[in-house]
């Protein structure tokens, strides 16, 4: 996408582009350079697709987040998880500090993100859920995959869920919707079952090349971007036993450290709302675990003193590059300071 101030002739429809780069530019330095001193703004990503997927037109591929790196790079000052807690400790934040995270743990990050990272000097966070590294697939991409190459009527009524009509791109992905929030709050174990029978309706199941190997893993690390984790079978942790919690939190930071052979210290509440998927109870078990920091998906920027075991994160989404600004200066309207 062309930016202002690139030199190639503008055409119709690519004035308006130039014009929301422009704006888009000015906004976003305008906001950060007047008022919002010391406050530290954390995205989220989850995938980058090399290019556009049509069940989910709204989501990141490669040139759009090539493009929102050159936009932010233009306002923010884009630091390292460890810069930024660093920062928020002593007070040393530089204006419009940004840092980008990257949840779960997607092959793409590597094969994708990873290059354009590099290219734009960022180092970013990944918070891996480790029961998935190797062939493992989440629960929620099953069913994604399982929609997306089902027939155009698929029988659930063994599911509770009745005959879907398959036959549109739309009706896929309301099939996905309605099938994701009924399954995301059940107990592990049931979601587990629930969802081994839907992957049992087709012959072929989910591809198993979509979250990273060990050897991705390092290879991360070795690029110079940070590892952090992210349970190991991401769970939503105030559903679960103190025991099992604690399992999942423990466990998941000592497998990262055999593969990367470095202390893990940072960790993300799976789903991450404050209350809901976690509790105070969770916060001291990562503390305990040996942790520095952690992060949530409470949105707002986190100012100096802020609690570090419940950073504020949000997820930048929106098409153009205009929403993209609007999102992330609403984001620092919302400053949190202490739990
Ligand atoms: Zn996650």
């Amino acid at each position: 996408m062309p930016f202002a101030g690139s030199t190639s002739i503008a055409v119709p429809g690519r004035r308006d582009s130039l014009l929301h780069s422009l704006a888009s530019r000015l906004l976003m330095q305008a906001v950060v350079a007047t008022s919002l001193r010391n406050r530290l703004s954390i995205l989220i990503y989850h995938r980058v697709r090399p290019e556009a997927d049509p069940l989910f037109p709204s989501e990141l591929d490669a040139a759009r987040f090539d493009e929102q790196l050159t936009q932010l790079g233009q306002a923010f000052t884009i630091i390292s998880l460890s810069q930024a807690v660093e920062g928020l400790r002593k007070g040393t934040l530089p204006r419009g500090a940004a840092c980008i995270t990257f949840d779960d743990g997607y092959a793409d990050n590597v094969e994708v993100a990873l290059p354009i990272l590099l290219k734009h000097g960022i180092s970013a966070t990944f918070f891996l859920a480790t029961g998935f590294l190797n062939g493992g697939r989440m629960w929620n991409d099953k069913v994604i995959e399982v929609i997306r190459t089902a027939p155009d009527s698929l029988d659930l009524r063994s599911l509770g869920y009745g005959q879907l009509t398959l036959d549109t791109v739309k009706a896929r992905q309301d099939a996905i919707d309605m099938l994701l929030e009924s399954l995301k709050y059940l107990p592990l174990a049931a979601r587990e079952a629930q969802v081994d029978r839907l992957c049992g309706m087709l012959p072929d199941g989910p591809p198993g090349d979509l979250m990273m190997t060990s050897a991705q893993v390092r290879a991360l690390h070795q690029a110079g971007m940070e590892i952090g984790a992210h349970t190991v079978n991401h769970p939503i942790l105030s559903n679960m036993s103190p025991d099992a919690a604690r399992e999942e939190i423990g466990g998941c930071k000592r497998q990262l450290e055999d593969i990367t052979g470095a202390p893990v210290r940072w960790f993300a509440y799976p789903n991450g709302k404050p209350h809901r998927d976690y509790r105070a109870e969770h916060v001291e078990m990562v503390r305990a675990a040996g942790f520095e920091a952690a992060v949530s998906t409470a949105w707002g920027a986190a100012a100096p003193r802020a609690d570090l075991f419940q950073l504020p994160r949000f997820t930048p989404e929106g098409a153009g590059q205009l929403r993209f600004t609007l999102r992330m200066i609403q984001n620092l309207t919302r400053t949190v300071n202490a739990a």
